[in-house]
């Protein structure tokens, strides 16, 4: 019997919908991002990344699975 793998912890939510505080733009946004994710409309940033979890800079709405 293969012993049971244990996972990583990881975030239960991958995808977030966030909102641009700069002008309330919704955008789904990748929760670990490891990169810097701007706004598709005034380009502001969303998430800035903090080592491997995705610092979210704008409003989280949602959690999506
Ligand atoms: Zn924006």
């Amino acid at each position: 019997m293969p012993k049971q793998k244990k996972s990583i912890s990881e975030p239960r939510s991958r995808f977030l919908l966030v909102k641009c505080k700069e002008c309330e733009h919704e955008q789904v946004v990748f929760g670990s991002a490891t990169q810097k994710v701007a706004c598709e409309v005034c380009g502001k940033p969303l998430t800035e990344p903090t080592g491997g979890k995705a610092k979210i800079l704008g409003e989280v709405l949602q959690e999506l699975s």
